[in-house]
């Protein structure tokens, strides 16, 4: 199936506006350093779902258990083009996830949030969203680093020459 190639930048503010009461609630600035004229094949509601979730995810960690983050709490997204890929990272300086939980973060189900705040389904949409797009996510290791960091790899679209 052809989908609509988007721009990242247009479908980067969008999910802003969808995530940006729940950031300016918590507390948490959000930062962006987007290359310009980056153009995916994903449909924007799609590449936005995903970005949607791996925001709302960080300012989830960065609040823990309370309403709001502490100060200088803040989530970047940015995206890069390299060889015929589109990278889109969304890091926040966050607690970070435990290396000893880094492989079941994209399980179905899985989560570490209270019962009743998270289902736990979030990361394994966003996979499965990433994955019908010939694309993957993963979690970077940063060793020693703070916060966490997910990067989504997608097959770049030519848009002009
Ligand atoms: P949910 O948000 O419902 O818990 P997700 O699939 O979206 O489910 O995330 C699964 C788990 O991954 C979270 O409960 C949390 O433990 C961990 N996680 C995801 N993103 C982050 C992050 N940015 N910082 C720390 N932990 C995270
Ligand atoms: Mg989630």
């Amino acid at each position: 199936t052809e989908l609509e190639p988007v721009s990242v930048e247009t479908v980067v503010s969008e999910a802003l506006v969808i995530v940006g009461q729940k950031a300016r609630k918590a507390g948490v600035a959000v930062e962006t350093d987007i290359e310009p004229g980056l153009v995916v094949h994903s449909g924007r509601i799609r590449l936005s779902q995903v970005l949607v979730n791996l925001v709302g995810n960080a300012i989830d960690a960065l609040c823990g258990d309370g309403p709001e983050a502490p100060a200088g709490s803040r989530v970047c997204i940015a995206a890069h083009h390299a060889s015929g890929r589109v990278h889109i990272a969304v890091s926040d300086n966050g607690p970070g996830i435990d290396p000893a939980l880094r492989e079941n973060v994209f399980e179905p189900f899985f989560t570490t949030k209270p019962a009743g705040a998270g289902l736990g389904l979030g990361l394994s949409i966003v996979e499965s969203i990433v994955r019908d797009l010939q694309g993957s996510v993963r979690l970077e290791d940063r060793d020693g680093e703070i916060g966490a960091c997910f990067v989504i790899d997608l097959p770049a679209t030519r848009e002009e020459a």
